[in-house]
C-alpha cells in the first residue's frame, strides 16, 4: 500500500498539475505520505526508507536553492519545474542517490544526463510559453523533455539511439506525461511533420548548426544548441529568426556529448 501510494505520487507529475482532481487525491496522499513518512525506521524496508518521496523532494529543493537560484535562474515556472520533475527518477538504480548532485551523470550509450544548471539554463533562455511547440533534439533519459512538459503540452523530443528512445517513451507515459512525443531518429533532419516550432533545443554538441533545424524553426522563434568539437569545450549558442534573417551567439563555454549521426 505504502509502495503504490509513493510510486502514483512520483510517478505521475504531468497530470497532477493539470487536473483538480488529482490535486485533491494529492492532498489526500500527500496526509497518507506524510504520517507514513514520520512513522519510525524500523516500520520501513531499507529499500523503500531509501525512496521516500519527501526525501527526494527535500533534495530536489536544495538543488533549486543552491545549484539553481544562487546562480541566476529566476523564472519561477522554471524553478517550479525543477523542484517537480523527479530527477532521480531518470537514472538507473544505483545512481539514485547522486541524481540531484551538481554534475552530469551516465545514463548508458556512452550518454549523459546534463547538469541540472544546464537543464534549467537552456529551458529558461527559451522563454517557453504555454502555447509554445519545443523540439528536443537527444531525449537521452528524457528529463529535459519532462521538464519542458511542465511549461508546455507539446513537446516533441527525437533521440537516435533506439534503446534510449525507448525506455525515454516508457518512463515518459508511466509519469503522466504521455503528452511528449518521442521519436527515434536522426535529429539532424528534425521533425518536419510537426514544424515550424517556436522553440528548439539541442542537447548534443554539434560540429555546425543542422540547416533542416533553422528551416523548422518559426520566425521569431529561438534555437538553443552547443556548437564546437566533440572532444573540446564548446559554444552554448542562442540562434534567433527573425524577419527571416539567423542571428547567433555565444552565451558560455560547455562540453556535452557528440551530435551522431545515422548512417
Ligand atoms: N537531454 C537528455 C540528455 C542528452 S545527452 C536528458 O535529459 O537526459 C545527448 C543525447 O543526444 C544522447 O542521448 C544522444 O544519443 C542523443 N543524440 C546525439 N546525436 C543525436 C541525433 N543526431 N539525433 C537525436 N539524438 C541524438
Amino acid at each position: 500500500m505504502l509502495r503504490a501510494i509513493r510510486y502514483s505520487m512520483t510517478e505521475r507529475i504531468c497530470t497532477i498539475r493539470r487536473s483538480s482532481v488529482a490535486l485533491r487525491l494529492l492532498i489526500v496522499l500527500l496526509a497518507c505520505i506524510f504520517f507514513a513518512g514520520n512513522l519510525p525506521a524500523v516500520w520501513l524496508p531499507p529499500a523503500i526508507a531509501a525512496e521516500r518521496p519527501l526525501d527526494s523532494q527535500l533534495k530536489r529543493r536544495k538543488m533549486v536553492a543552491s545549484q539553481l537560484k544562487s546562480r541566476g535562474i529566476s523564472n519561477p515556472l522554471v524553478l517550479r519545474a525543477m523542484a517537480t520533475v523527479p530527477r532521480h527518477l531518470f537514472v538507473s538504480s544505483h545512481l539514485r542517490q547522486l541524481a540531484y548532485i551538481d554534475g552530469p551523470l551516465p545514463i548508458g550509450h556512452g550518454q549523459t544526463i546534463s547538469q541540472p544548471y544546464i537543464v534549467a539554463y537552456m529551458t529558461e533562455i527559451l522563454h517557453i510559453k504555454q502555447q509554445d511547440k519545443v523540439l528536443e533534439i537527444g531525449t537521452g533519459s528524457g528529463y529535459q523533455a519532462a521538464v519542458l512538459a511542465e511549461l508546455t503540452e507539446r513537446v516533441y523530443t527525437m533521440e537516435i539511439v533506439p534503446e534510449l528512445a525507448d525506455t525515454a517513451a516508457e518512463r515518459l507515459k508511466e509519469m503522466g506525461c504521455g503528452s511528449v512525443n518521442v521519436r527515434q531518429g536522426d535529429g539532424y533532419h528534425g521533425w518536419p511533420k510537426a514544424a515550424p516550432f517556436d522553440a528548439i533545443m539541442v542537447t548534443a554538441a554539434a560540429e555546425f548548426i543542422p540547416p533542416p533545424l533553422l528551416k523548422q524553426l518559426k520566425e521569431g522563434g529561438r534555437m538553443i544548441i552547443p556548437v564546437g568539437s566533440p572532444f573540446n569545450v564548446q559554444h552554448l549558442m542562442m540562434v534567433e529568426k527573425k524577419e527571416g534573417k539567423i542571428t547567433t551567439r555565444s552565451l558560455m563555454l560547455v562540453r556535452f556529448v557528440p551530435f551522431r549521426r545515422s548512417q
